[in-house]
């Protein structure tokens, strides 16, 4: 029995759907750093960078914004122009492009209210993009590309990266000629706060900051280029169009990565902020991440490490025994330790260590994660982390658990009964009912108190290991595992008279209900259709009066009845019976009927009733005599919506379900006393 989920849901939804959940996007990278092992192209773009990489992120910078790619672009054009004056041969000339196309890549984790300002950025403002660019230059490293590559964007934005003993000297001048052109395209573009220059004006600045910032002979070598028929193609717009078109995500797959690829820019960018210097295993026990503080704190550069076998000894001489990554491995649980190291003046200084495992949607341990930071601060630190960690899987209002992490744990679920389908699990769909006019009518915080109540509420009456969660204002979902229709139809009508009879938020004046959509897994469901099903079953209890309990019929495809069971319903006969009588007075009625037709009252439950209405004659037949012949009648009573209590009178739906005791000859006999019962019934209850 396969395991997996239809594509659509491990890849859109899901990723989507986990704004900032560490695991997922740690094992992201990683998947993407295996992409650089198992599928070397043989294209020479490959010895820059993995050509599927480049392709990827160029998609990541098209979904994140679109401008930041047709600006890279044009830079690109620009810095080749220049490049090719220069007399570079055709490999610098392609590492020259590459590193122009992905200069910008650490914006795609940069919040839109930055990214898209409108004026100037502050200094802080300015640190903070900068510090995303350190991040583009981690991932660079974690995937592998050359040096000199790593080296051009990281000296563009002014980054110091020590890159072993690669050729400094060309990519500085790589640097200096992204620099160059990377100001004339800016300057030839309108910003919100001035307009274009031309290309005149362009050059102009250019020539005059030459010497301090810009390198002269560069600037010489563009005003060459500019003029040269070369540089027609940075005027084809049609040309740039297709061009930034061929990296746009087309597929809900390609969307869904490049959304988490942007999300995992935005993830290490917590890292760098939160800790000194943190680093990734990969299950191979080979580093994949060595953060910039890592490099500084222990003296090695990443370049020495990625893709190298771990060993303790990288980062301290006497590290406790066994290693902490190896627990993290083999227990899947983090843990702590103190790091001692000399500073600069040979003096002691304490760090906190936390190893944190990485683990998939089976909960198997991928990567380990170590998480490094001052001594005096860790602490503090540490309770960072874990309020991220829960921020990240619980709604912060509740306290239960957040969409994503129901999402994760659906999954999971799914999985499960993938692999055993003989148990189906349930999920209960639960809405508050005129939620709104609480808030309009008693405040806000006194809607989020509702809120907070009830979820504690569903919390205590549960304990049958049901995942409850906040799937949005005021719906929550509790996912029931192995927990089939009935069961958990019972357990939501539970909750819901749980609900309906407490006092909820301490207040006299408040009546709170809610309204259930409950359904279980069938055969061709997957996450996002058992949701729906249990939504639609929530919008007919809202529909039909509130403050009840629908589900998802059963589908006729699963459960379509046996041959037996079919000859079987031929023996069972359905009606209904509308009334409206006050409720003292439907007892009375349906007294009246049993003490004149004689029937017998066989069972009473607090909606329905059954009866024996005839007897069998002497010798067990079912006799001639249509008035005697011997029936069971379940009677249930239900509620209509729409239910005006004027003067105490209800209006009542009564479902009869009759069947004969013994077997008559035929079943049309059957059916004629069947239906003479309900009529005789039908009197009584709708009489004055
Ligand atoms: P219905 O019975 O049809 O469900 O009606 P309703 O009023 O409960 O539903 P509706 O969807 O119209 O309104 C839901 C309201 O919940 C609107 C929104 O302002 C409010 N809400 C959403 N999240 C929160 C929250 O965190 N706290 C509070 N106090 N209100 C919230
Ligand atoms: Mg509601
Ligand atoms: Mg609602």
């Amino acid at each position: 029995m396969s395991t997996s989920l239809s594509p659509n849901v491990n890849t859109l939804s899901y990723l989507n759907s986990h704004p900032m959940e560490s695991s997922r996007l740690l094992n992201s990278l990683i998947e993407i750093v295996q992409t650089v092992e198992n599928s070397p192209s043989g294209n020479p773009i490959d010895e820059i960078i993995n050509i599927h990489i480049l392709r990827r992120l160029l998609t990541a910078i098209h979904f994140r914004d679109i401008q930041t790619l047709k600006h890279s672009r044009r830079v690109g054009i620009i810095s080749v122009g220049i490049g090719s004056r220069l007399g570079w041969e055709d490999s610098e000339l392609r590492l020259i492009e590459i590193a122009s196309l992905l200069h910008d890549v650490g914006k795609i984790g940069i919040p839109d209210h930055i990214l898209h300002k409108p004026g100037r950025l502050s200094p802080d403002e300015a640190e903070y993009i900068a510090s995303h660019h350190r991040v583009a230059i981690e991932i660079l490293q974690a995937t592998q590309a050359s040096q000199e590559l790593i080296q051009i964007v990281a000296q563009a934005h002014g980054v110091k990266v020590d890159t072993g003993d690669s050729n400094e000297k060309n990519s500085s001048l790589g640097a200096r000629i992204l620099a160059v052109a990377d100001a004339f395209e800016s300057l030839t573009s309108a910003r919100s706060y001035r307009p274009a220059f031309d290309e005149k004006s362009a050059l102009k600045i250019l020539h005059e900051q030459s010497g301090k910032e810009f390198d002269r002979n560069i600037v010489a070598a563009l005003e060459r280029w500019l003029d040269s028929h070369e540089s027609r193609g940075l005027h084809d717009d049609s040309a740039a169009e297709s061009a930034v078109q061929a990296n746009a995500p087309t597929t809900d797959s390609a969307k869904a990565n490049a959304a988490c690829f942007c999300q995992l820019f935005q993830y290490l960018h917590l890292m760098e902020s939160l800790y000194d210097a943190f680093y990734l295993i990969d299950e191979k026990r080979r580093v994949v991440i060595w953060s910039m503080g890592a490099a500084k704190l222990f003296g090695f550069p990443a370049v020495d490490l990625i893709g190298q076998p771990w060993h303790r000894s990288v980062v301290t001489a006497d590290g406790p025994k066994p290693d902490p990554v190896e627990i993290a491995f083999q227990s899947a649980k983090s843990n702590c330790h103190t790091l001692t190291l000399k500073d600069i003046d040979g003096n002691d200084q304490e760090f906190g260590v936390q190893t944190v495992p990485i683990l998939d949607l089976n909960q198997r341990v991928v990567a380990t994660a170590e998480l490094i930071c001052d001594g005096n601060e860790s602490k503090k630190h540490r309770g960072q982390f874990r309020k991220l960690h829960m921020a990240a899987t619980r709604d912060a209002l509740t306290g239960v658990v957040n969409r994503g992490e129901l999402d994760d744990k659906m999954i999971q679920v799914f999985n499960k009964w993938n692999a055993e389908p003989t148990i189906p699990f349930s999920i209960v769909f639960l809405d508050i009912d005129h939620f709104k006019e609480i808030n309009d009518r008693l405040s806000h915080s006194v809607g989020d108190r509702v809120l907070i109540d009830v979820a504690r509420l569903i919390q205590d009456e549960l304990y049958s290991g049901e995942i409850v969660s906040r799937y949005g204002g005021e719906e929550f979902v509790i996912l029931c595992p192995e927990t089939p229709l009935e069961t958990a139809l019972e357990r939501a009508e539970r909750l819901r008279r749980a609900i309906m009879g407490t006092k909820i938020a301490e207040r006299e004046d408040l009546r709170v209900t809610a309204s259930f959509g409950v359904a279980q897994v069938e055969k061709n469901d997957d996450p996002e259709s058992l949701m729906k099903a249990a939504d639609k079953a929530l919008y007919e209890a809202k529909n039909s009066g509130r403050n009840r309990t629908c589900h998802r019929k059963v589908s006729a495809v699963q459960n379509a009845p046996t041959a037996e069971q079919k000859k079987q319903s031929d023996w069972i006969h359905h009606a209904e019976i509308t009334t409206c009588v006050a409720s003292s007075m439907l007892h009375i009625k349906l007294k009246g009927y049993v003490l004149d037709n004689m029937a017998k009252i066989l069972d009473v439950k607090e909606d329905s009733l059954l009866l024996q209405v005839g007897a069998s004659g002497l010798l067990g037949g079912w006799g001639n005599k249509q008035d005697r012949q011997p029936v069971k009648v379940r009677v249930e009573i239900h509620e209509l919506p729409n239910n005006e209590k004027v003067s105490g009178t209800r209006r009542i739906l009564l479902k009869t379900i009759t069947e004969p005791i013994g077997r008559p000859a035929k079943k049309e006999t059957f059916h004629t006393r069947a239906s003479i019962v309900v009529e005789s019934l039908r009197s009584y209850l709708i009489a004055d």
